[in-house]
């Protein structure tokens, strides 16, 4: 006699893909298991209350995004808290407001009007064709501000010469010559009140959760639970690295409480000299401010990463991608097995593509069964 799975789906994951995965397939009658190897759920956007403060555990998560529907989605599971990105660079001792606008043009270059930004701009700009970040950014803003703003900045971050990345990582940075000192032009930004932890345990309500389990540990008996399986983990890990390891970048943090109600004037400082060897310094109490005398800063040191290490930011160079697509040709052989999140797809989605990525999967895989 064959055993029925108790489950329609098993979730390998409970990130946000893995979560917003579980709820749609919930809300049309599936029955579902979330498994996660960490000791809680929401992934990298995990966030954690550490003195009456809520703590972005894997780096800060801003939330923003143009689409108005990923919006509506995600204010079902949390009230947002209205907040705009501000990011200020510490360079060599001296502090200047990021992305690249005209207050910064007015520090380093002592402009003072949009028009005058823009000549300066003009002069400043010798585009090339030449594909690596260092050449690109010198072709769009000159030596000087690439020097500030940019050479040691991803040299510590990518751990190598930026004449060796490719200009893709940078080019959403933007460059204004306004007062506009936003990080990001998004229409919807905000964080939600008492953190994406509980965001992500809002989706997952009523949803069969199992912390504390790797799935290619027990691999053989999870599987036996449910029909089909989503898997939001390394694609190369779930194949045992057969092919060899996808690279990517590692991230170390040094989180500390300060007895003082504010650290910095942004949430997020950025110090892009080389000799310092933190990229950034963040204040999480800026997210969500709520006026006490103490608050928590973590400072973030990029890592060379190897296998085992926690995975932070996919190595999009052109062996890696080679390579991906050699693991997404054995990832279509399997049958009952879906790929999908950061991992699983090894890419570097921010919190609303990932969303919106998993929200078609799923969607897709409903209106199937229902023919
Ligand atoms: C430093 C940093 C800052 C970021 N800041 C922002 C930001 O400001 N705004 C924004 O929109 N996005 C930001 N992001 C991106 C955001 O973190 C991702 O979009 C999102 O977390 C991806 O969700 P996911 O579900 O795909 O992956 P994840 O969140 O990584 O979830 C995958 C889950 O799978 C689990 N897993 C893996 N293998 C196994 C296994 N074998 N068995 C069981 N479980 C397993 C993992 O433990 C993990 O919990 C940032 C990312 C980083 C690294």
């Amino acid at each position: 006699m064959t055993v029925q799975p108790t489950y329609d789906f098993l979730i390998v994951g409970a990130g946000l893909y893995g979560a917003v995965f579980a709820r749609e397939m919930t809300n049309a009658g599936k029955r579902c298991l979330v498994v996660d190897k960490r000791s809680h759920i929401a992934g990298n956007a995990y966030s954690k209350n550490q003195d009456g403060i809520e703590v972005h555990v894997y780096g800060p998560h801003i939330f923003h995004t143009n689409d108005k529907a990923i919006w509506d989605y995600v204010n079902q599971f949390a009230e947002f808290i209205p907040y705009h990105h501000r990011v200020n660079v510490t360079y060599k001792g001296e502090s200047y407001s990021f992305p690249i606008n005209l207050k910064t043009l007015q520090q380093v270059f002592g402009v003072n009007t949009e028009e005058e930004a823009k000549v300066l701009l003009e002069k400043l700009r010798t585009p090339t064709n030449e594909k690596d970040l260092e050449s690109w950014v010198i072709g769009q803003v000159g030596q000087e501000l690439y020097e500030i703003f940019v050479k040691g900045y991803t040299q510590k971050q990518w751990g190598r010469d930026p004449k060796n990345l490719p200009n893709s990582i940078i080019k959403r940075i933007p460059i204004r010559t306004n007062h506009n000192e936003n990080y990001f032009d998004d229409r919807y930004q905000g964080i939600p009140r008492g953190g994406y932890t509980k965001l992500v345990a809002n989706m997952l309500h009523g949803i069969d959760v199992q912390l504390e389990t790797d799935y290619l540990e027990k691999k053989n008996d999870l599987s036996k639970l449910a029909s089909q399986i989503l898997f939001t983990g390394p694609i190369d890990a779930y194949f045992d690295y057969q092919l060899g390891a996808l690279e990517y970048r590692g991230l170390r943090f040094e989180t500390s409480k300060i007895e003082k109600p504010k650290f910095q004037a942004t949430a997020a400082v950025n110090y892009t000299e080389l000799e310092v060897p933190y990229t950034r310094i963040v204040e999480h109490q800026q997210f969500e401010p709520k006026g006490l005398n103490h608050t928590i800063i973590t400072k973030e040191y990029p890592l060379e990463w190897t296998k085992g290490k926690e995975p932070y930011y996919p190595i999009n160079d052109d062996k890696n991608k080679i390579l991906y697509n050699a693991y997404r040709k054995l990832a279509e052989k399997e049958t009952n097995v879906i790929f999908g999140g950061r991992l699983g797809e090894y890419k570097y989605y921010d919190m609303h593509q990932v969303i919106a990525a998993s929200l078609k999967t799923s969607r897709e895989i409903i209106k199937e069964s229902s023919k």
